[in-house]
């Protein structure tokens, strides 16, 4: 844990106590703070009191002694209404901040009291942060350093070791997050895209994109902001930067630059003033196939040369990334006649885009869709349908799927996962492909059959694991 010390002997109020929240509360208790805790689910304030926080209603504190309120992310900031405890902290004048705030001060006092230097890479964008929080941390270790990953990823950033020499931390930083943190700076900042989502929090598109941008037009003194430049949000917010006089360096993935990192098929490019470089070689990389897995390596790559990495340790390290696990995850190997099956669990797509990005980065596919369905269905993936040697529907979505595929794509109602597996095994034995795939990336929630996608993907893979002859490949981080 990070003790937290920029507020002893001061009251804080702390709200929302899950993962996050608890470890705020924790870490300021930890460094001397006054701390004063509450959430509306009475088994998080019991969990509080278990771990020695003071709770209290928020709504009957005296605010006016109060210096700041922290508040965990998924709490409305401002849309689509302030929550009541931000009304209160508002009107008595009393700051808004979050975990990731807390953090930066913390490292901010380090570095002036104690002199400890510790590079800080935050991560954003609307989607491939987590793959690039867990690559960037891969290769800082792989390469012999020590990095620390939390934030948006599961690990409360507070809940890390405390600041030492050589030391870094990787985050990955919602735009929830983002809002919170106002002195968020970064040695290396990353914007990976930006694209619609989450719209109902920050308003509009532009409140949404200009949030984002924030973490990279803040960088620190000398700091490096590596940013996606293949839409017109983050494109914009790369020029507007540089002016302001930031280093910045530009990642495309769909053509090559005068300066900075573009993706080549499989090869990363490193440009500087039109004369390219190769940077690394993603071929044969099962855990980053797929294009939008070379905006992700190509981005980390960028960032780890800007902390000085170098570009052969780099690339040593991208070939044992395992990659994270749901997220198009190889998980398993089975010799067939003249090549193998490789099984994938993409649980995590649980939507058309998402699965999406999966169809779009194999051939030959086996494909396992279906569960809780949303709103627009498969229809948006028909251009995948030639890469599709037959369809395997399970839940609730079976039969909608079933008639978007009619005609189209050969598709079996197999119901669950355990008949599609068996299903889609017995097929791909048969089909004599070179390399078969046997996708689960269900475009749909789980909710009809499972409580998340974390367990509908680890049931796919103990199922995938029991089948005869099929050896395991899963490494996650
Ligand atoms: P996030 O943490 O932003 O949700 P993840 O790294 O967990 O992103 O990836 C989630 C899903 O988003 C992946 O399974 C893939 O479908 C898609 N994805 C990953 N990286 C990108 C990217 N750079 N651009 C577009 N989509 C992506």
């Amino acid at each position: 844990m990070i003790p937290i010390t920029t507020f002893a002997g001061q009251t804080v109020a702390v709200f929302g106590l899950g993962g996050s929240g608890l470890f705020a509360a924790r870490a300021l208790n930890e460094g001397g703070a006054n701390v004063i805790a509450f959430d509306d689910a009475p088994l998080r304030l019991e969990q509080a009191k278990a771990a020695g926080i003071a709770t209290q209603n928020l709504s009957e504190l005296d605010w006016s002694q109060v210096e700041a309120l922290v508040l965990a992310p998924g709490v409305p900031l401002t849309h689509p209404m302030p929550h009541w405890t931000v009304q209160l902290a508002s009107q008595a004048g009393v700051e808004i901040i979050g975990d990731i705030e807390l953090f930066c001060r913390e490292r901010a006092k380090a570095h002036e009291t104690l002199g400890i230097d510790c590079p800080l890479v935050a991560i954003t964008g609307t989607n491939g942060k987590s793959t690039t929080t867990a690559l960037t941390t891969h290769l800082i270790n792989s390469a012999g350093g020590d990095a620390q990953m939390g934030g948006n990823i599961g690990v409360p950033v507070l809940a890390l070791e405390p600041f030492a020499p050589g030391r870094s931390y990787v985050l990955e930083v919602s735009s929830y997050q983002i809002d919170l943190a106002p002195s968020l700076r970064a040695t290396v900042g990353i914007l990976l895209n930006v694209s619609e989502d989450h719209i109902d929090r920050h308003g509009s598109l532009e409140n949404y994109a200009a949030l984002k941008a924030l973490l990279v037009a803040q960088i620190e003194k000398g700091g490096t902001a590596v940013i996606g430049i293949d839409d017109l949000h983050t494109r914009a917010a790369a020029d507007r930067i540089e002016r302001a006089g930031r280093n910045v360096v530009r990642v495309s993935v769909t053509g090559p630059l005068r300066d900075g990192y573009y993706a080549e098929g499989n090869r990363i490019v490193r440009a500087v003033g039109g004369k390219a470089y190769p940077a690394a070689q993603l071929a044969g990389i099962g855990s980053l196939r797929g294009v939008h897995n070379a905006q992700n390596a190509a981005c980390a790559v960028a960032a780890c040369v800007a902390l000085g990495l170098q570009l052969p340790d780099i690339q040593k390290a991208l070939v044992s990334f395992p990659g994270l696990a749901h997220r198009m995850q190889p998980i398993g190997r089975k010799p067939i006649a003249g090549g193998a099956i490789l099984y994938v669990n993409d649980s995590k797509a649980t939507n058309a885009d998402s699965a999406a990005k999966a169809l779009a980065s194999y051939q030959d596919i086996f494909w396992i869709a279906g569960g809780k369905p949303k709103t627009g269905g498969i229809e948006s993936l028909a251009e995948f349908w030639p890469r599709i040697r037959k369809a395997y529907l399970i839940g609730e979505a079976a039969k909608e799927f079933a008639g978007t595929l009619d005609g189209k794509v050969p598709y079996e109602i197999v119901e669950v996962l355990s008949a599609a597996a068996d299903t889609a095994t017995r097929d791909a034995e048969a089909s004599g492909l070179k390399e078969a795939i046997v996708l689960l990336s269900p475009a749909c929630a789980s909710f009809d059959q499972y409580p998340n996608f974390e367990v509908r993907g680890k049931a796919f893979t103990d199922l995938v694991l029991a089948l005869p002859g099929v050896a395991s490949v899963t490494r996650t981080v």
